[in-house]
This record gives C-alpha cells, structure tokens and sequence, in this order.
C-alpha cells in the first residue's frame, strides 16, 4: 500500500484527500460526536505541513443524488476549521465552478471543502462508466489522490475507487493506522482470540460471524442479535428483537462452532423491560426465563461478568455491537461492562462499528486504553471478515 511519503515532495501540490466526514448530527444539525473529524487530521496536517494545497472530499447521510440543504457539509466545514485551527472554505459544490474557483485562489497550506459528493448520483453510480465519468473531473482538480476515509473504503465509489485510478495516489495515515491495528487481528493474532459481537441484527453480522468461526478462538454473543441465538436454541425471547428468517443461519453456526472447537458464548442473564422506553420498569431474569410479554434490551450482570472474564484472559479482542440499547441509561450498564472489560484487558483491544465506537466516547471511556478504535462501520467489519476492500486493494498491493 502506498502511503503520503510516496508521492514525493507536495509543495505546492493540489491534494485531493478523501476523508470520511460521515458524522452523527441532532435536528439542530450540530455535532453530535467528531470522532471522524478528530481522526481525520494527523492527514490533513501532514499536507499542510508539507505545504500542499489540501483538497478534501467527504459525504454526509444519504442525500441520494441530489442537492438537499440538509445534508450540507457546512457543520463539518466550521468544525474542521476549529480543530485545524486554520480557515476551511467550503466549495457550495464539487466538480463545478465555485469548487475550481476556491481551488483556483488556493495558496500553499491552505485547505478548501468540497460540498457533498454524494450530492452527485454518479458517486455511488454502480455503473463503471458514470463512476468513471466523474472521477474524471475529480481528477482535474488535483496533482494527486490520498485515500483517507476509512469508514468507505470497502466501497467501490468515484471518490474512492476510481478518482485513485487516474491520479498518483496513496494510503493517508488513518487508513494506513487502520489497516495495521486490524491486520493484528486477522493475521496471526496473539491467542487467544476473543471476538464480542452485539448490535441489532444478525442478518448484518452474518459475514463475519460466518469468517470468525475459522479464526477465532471465542465468540461472546451480545445485544439485539442475541435472542435469535436463544431462540434457535428452543427458547422464549418474548417481544425482543428477533430475526425469524436467519434461526436456520443460527443454528448452522452453531453447529460448526462444536465441531471446529470455536467458544460460543450467549448471555446467560438479560435485563428485560415492559416496554422500549427509557422509563421501562426493568429486571433481571434468566436468558431461558424471558416472559412472553417482555422484552430484552440489555446482557445481565452475570452475563457481564462472564464475558469480562473471557477479556480479560485474552491476547486479542475485537468488540462489535453494543451489547444492550445503551442509548437508554437504565439498559447501558452491559455494554459499559464490556468498554471496561476491554479498556482493562491487557491483550490488545480492537473496537469496530459506528455506534460501537460512539458508546464507548459517549459512555465516558478513556479512547486511549483502547488497542484500536475504528473509525469504520461496515469497512471494519468487512476487513475482520477478510474481505478485499476495492478502496484498499487500488492503493496497490500491501
Ligand atoms: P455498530 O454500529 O457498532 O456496528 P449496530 O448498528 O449493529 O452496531 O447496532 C447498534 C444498535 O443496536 C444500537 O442502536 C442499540 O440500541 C441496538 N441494540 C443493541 N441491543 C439491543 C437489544 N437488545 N434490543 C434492541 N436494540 C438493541
Ligand atoms: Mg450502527
């Protein structure tokens, strides 16, 4: 993989950086949590240092091709320009003429913003000659490519993909920090290996959980996809979340986790409510021994302890997925059991997954502790599950 130092020397160079600015925001549109942005500039300040002139293109939610106000980059641009502490103009568009003309005015070190690249339906065209089509402009704005947006490199995109065809490019430091904290997990990873799963779904998991059976050595079952293990198991799960349709899937995987010596581990406790409501009245009860009329929303203390035990006697742990809905305060108590179990471990910790992530910055935890916070959800998940990222594989061969 190419990195920054083998484009040579960037002095007055226009630098285009792909960034992933994908940031939560409240109906107010501000911040919610700026992780992403934080991430972002030991890059961004290594071009400026270098004197560059620092391009960056980013998206923000689902704009689906078209220019909506909504989704503007404008609270990134104010942000990114406290953090750097430097002025960030935004360009009011991409490719067209008020981006040229910010360019066009560029001295070495400064940076502009390019609005919303998904405000162009070509971005995420999956059709190769539009993607191509516009990577082609994006190309004219620049001397070089530096892929820098962890959290979309597993997508086949024009800024992403294909822009780094057309133009020198390279891996920026978060991108390359990424890929060396995964690899620890995916290529020989001290053991043993422990791999806590949460999140809602299982249908989003399944991948991984399919690869992880060959790799690691334990996987501690958590959070909403939970009770579709338990069900497949024979028992009431009452109104928690359930994916009838993946029981088959569940029950095949555990099935090959006896035979290949894999740990799989579910909670052996939940706290249950009566409601999904932050003021539920809430219990604890016996995984086996959920009433029909209640609902799971969090592992149970035991749980808890069991899983942090497991942490703490492992060389390498990867976390995915809240183990409980922590947004609620009264059913975080297991997933903050499990930040603090592996803020303590003494293996190296990897903590993959957007909401993941958030709960462990939001909940009051101490990110350095941490072995490796990815900045990406889906792009995290797909490299623990050994996949070829398009984004990763066009920086050329590691
Ligand atoms: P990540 O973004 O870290 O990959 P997911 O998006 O898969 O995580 O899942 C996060 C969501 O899962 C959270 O919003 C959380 O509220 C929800 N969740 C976790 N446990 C449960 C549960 N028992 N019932 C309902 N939702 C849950
Ligand atoms: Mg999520």
């Amino acid at each position: 993989m190419r990195t920054i130092e083998d484009l040579g020397n960037l002095e007055g160079k226009t630098v285009l950086v792909r960034s992933d600015f994908n940031v939560p925001l409240d109906d107010q549109r501000v911040i919610t949590d700026d992780g992403r942005i934080r991430a972002a500039l030991p890059t961004l300040n290594k071009l400026i240092n270098a004197n560059a002139k620092v391009v960056v293109m980013a998206h923000l939610g689902r704009p689906k091709g078209q220019v909506k106000p909504e989704f503007s980059l404008a609270p990134v641009a104010d942000r990114l320009s406290e953090l750097l502490n430097r002025p960030v103009r935004l360009a009011s568009d991409t490719i067209g003429e008020d981006a040229h003309r910010a360019i066009a005015a560029m001295s070495n070190g400064d940076v502009v913003l390019l609005e919303n690249v998904r405000f162009d339906k070509r971005e995420d065209s999956k059709d190769d000659a539009q993607r191509a089509e516009l990577a082609a402009e994006y190309a004219k704005l620049a001397d070089a490519f530096v892929s820098d947006g962890f959290g979309v490199v597993h997508r086949k995109q024009a800024s992403v993909y294909d822009v780094a065809q057309l133009l020198p490019s390279a891996a920026g430091d978060l991108v390359f920090k990424e890929i060396d904290s995964l690899s620890k997990a995916t290529k020989n990873p001290a053991r043993p290996y422990t791999v806590v799963l949460g999140g809602s779904k299982v249908s989003d998991k399944l991948g991984v959980i399919d690869n992880l059976l060959g790799k690691a050595d334990r996987l501690l079952i958590g959070g909403g996809m939970g009770y579709t293990f338990l069900k497949a198991q024979g028992y009431e799960v009452g109104h928690s979340l359930l994916e009838e349709d993946q029981i088959d899937a569940v029950k095949n995987y555990m099935k090959r986790a006896q035979e290949t010596g894999v740990e799989l581990l579910l909670p052996v406790d939940v706290v249950i409510a009566d409601k999904f409501a932050p003021d539920a009245q809430r219990k604890v009860v016996s995984a086996t021994e959920i009433p029909a009329d209640w609902e799971a929303l969090d592992i149970g203390p035991k749980t808890a302890e069991l899983y942090a035990q497991k942490i703490a006697d492992s060389e390498t742990v990867a976390w995915n997925g809240p183990m409980g809905v922590f947004e609620f305060e009264a059913f975080a108590e297991g997933t903050k059991a499990i930040a603090q179990a592996m803020q303590d471990a003494h293996g190296f910790t990897i903590v993959g997954g957007g909401d993941s992530a958030s709960a462990v910055r939001n909940l009051g935890f101490d990110e350095s502790k941490f072995g490796h916070i990815s900045t990406g959800g889906g792009a995290s998940l797909e490299f623990l599950e050994g996949k070829t990222l398009p984004g990763i594989a066009v920086l050329g061969d590691e």
